[in-house]
């Protein structure tokens, strides 16, 4: 799949629609989901044009990986999570219900988030 470049997420990497920014560095940008379904719900989004985490896998440098992981877990550990426990959920493909095609990782947290799966 080619990238999107009217994608929501590339929009408010250029600035054209607002975010709270949580975070911002080289490699990501952190900013809370809009429709929250933890009392912590951050995304954090690479500033590459990257799909999905197949295309970020494959064809992202090793600095914008380890960049971006790095970024990832210091938000975690910014929002307060880190000692109680957060879940990372990275949504690829349409059994995943993924919305945005512009990779990202959704940090969950501030409550016990029971198991993996809620009923489908
Ligand atoms: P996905 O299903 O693609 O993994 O998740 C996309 C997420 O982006 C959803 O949880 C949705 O609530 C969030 N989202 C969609 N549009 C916006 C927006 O304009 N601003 C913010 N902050 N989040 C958004």
């Amino acid at each position: 799949m080619a990238y999107d470049d009217s994608n929501i997420f590339a929009r408010i990497l250029r600035g054209e629609i607002p975010c709270k920014k949580l975070y911002e560095d080289d490699y990501a940008l952190a900013f809370p989901d809009i429709h929250p379904q933890a009392p912590t719900h951050v995304l954090v989004v690479p500033k590459g044009r990257y799909v999905s985490l197949a295309d970020f896998g494959a064809t992202a440098s090793p600095e914008e990986i380890t960049g971006f992981f790095r970024a990832v877990s210091h938000v975690a550990k910014q929002l307060g999570v880190e000692e109680s426990g957060y879940r990372l959920i990275c949504n690829a493909g349409p059994d995943s219900h993924q919305e945005v095609p512009h990779f990202h990782a959704h940090i969950l947290g501030g409550r016990a988030l029971g198991h993996l799966l809620a009923p489908g």
